[in-house]
């Protein structure tokens, strides 16, 4: 390919700033009309939003760099090895776009339950707001986690690098436009598709919403691997995550569930086991678990 893939998303950069600054106007326009305070979690404010401008360009320059050091390289190997040699045609574009919706699936829904990968996902998550300048609140420790790890098998099959890689910016551009509150369901695409209204939910702190809805493009791998949940009506959206972060610094943002991760894993009189665990475990275990789990086997013996 000619393009520089990566420059997708950056391109796309002005229809992204034309749709928040209308999602801004019209709430504030609204806001006016109604007598309460309606979707004030979806409101624009001037640190949280800067905030999320600042993580986004942190990312790109982040995965841009990593690119060049390493990701293209080891993408490149792969191909190198191909298991199959793939033409360019309709069929070959619609199993690439699958394929790379499966693994966001997978890359999605481990980095909510392994530890070593919500440090970097976390960030995404941290805002107690909803709209559309929420889809820049992105990581750049990314690479560290290993999200290109997950394209990878897509590469060695024979997909062309720059052209998962482009795969993948299409899905995020994609996710742009579900991140917002002033979208309701949308009939028959709720079925399919990952909406505004699916979305809402995956970034809820609700019990009955936590940690579901992991899709990229098509809500049926949630349907297919037991993730999904509808949004309901009774149960209003909470934003944010359960420890919750108050604060709109980049930097902090960025690194606070790294600091939390190492500090539990360097702490004092642990097992090598239970210091390993906390990278690879879920984001929520902590030893006493381990601990109560053998305290009622023994019990119960
Ligand atoms: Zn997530
Ligand atoms: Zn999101």
């Amino acid at each position: 390919m000619e393009m520089n893939v990566q420059y997708i998303l950056l391109a796309l950069g002005p229809i992204f700033g034309l749709f928040i600054g209308f999602e801004f106007f019209y709430l504030r326009a609204q806001q006016k009309k109604w007598a309460t305070p309606k979707l004030s979690s979806a409101q624009y404010s001037w640190t949280d939003t800067i905030s999320n401008g600042f993580l986004a360009l942190m990312h790109e320059i982040s995965d841009g760099i990593c690119s060049v050091l390493f990701i293209m390289a080891v993408y490149g190997m792969l191909f190198e090895h191909r298991l199959f040699e793939i033409e360019s045609s309709a069929l070959s574009f619609i199993v690439l776009f699958l394929l790379q919706d499966f693994f966001y699936y997978w890359f999605h829904r481990a980095s909510h339950n392994i530890r070593w990968m919500w440090a970097s996902h976390v960030v995404h998550h941290t805002s107690q707001t909803l709209n559309l300048s929420t889809a820049f609140r992105q990581s750049l420790t990314y690479p560290i986690s290993g999200m290109w790890l997950f394209w990878a098998p897509i590469v060695w099959i024979g997909y062309e690098p720059e052209l998962v890689v482009g795969a993948v910016l299409l899905s995020l551009a994609y996710q742009f436009f579900i991140h917002t509150q002033l979208v309701g369901k949308l009939g028959i695409l709720e079925k399919f598709m990952n909406t505004p209204s699916h979305h809402r939910v995956h970034h809820s702190k609700n019990p009955e919403y936590i940690d579901k809805n992991y899709a990229g493009v098509l809500i049926i791998w949630d349907k297919m691997f037991a993730s999904f949940v509808e949004e309901r009506e009774d149960t209003p959206c909470e934003y944010g995550i359960t420890r919750q972060v108050k604060s709109h610094n980049p930097i902090y943002l960025t690194f606070h569930e790294w600091r939390d991760m190492f500090r539990d894993a360097l702490k004092e009189n642990k097992s090598l086991w239970h210091r390993l665990k906390h990278l690879w475990g879920n984001p929520s275990w902590q030893p006493e678990q381990d601990n109560e789990r053998e305290a009622s086997l023994i019990t119960h013996n």
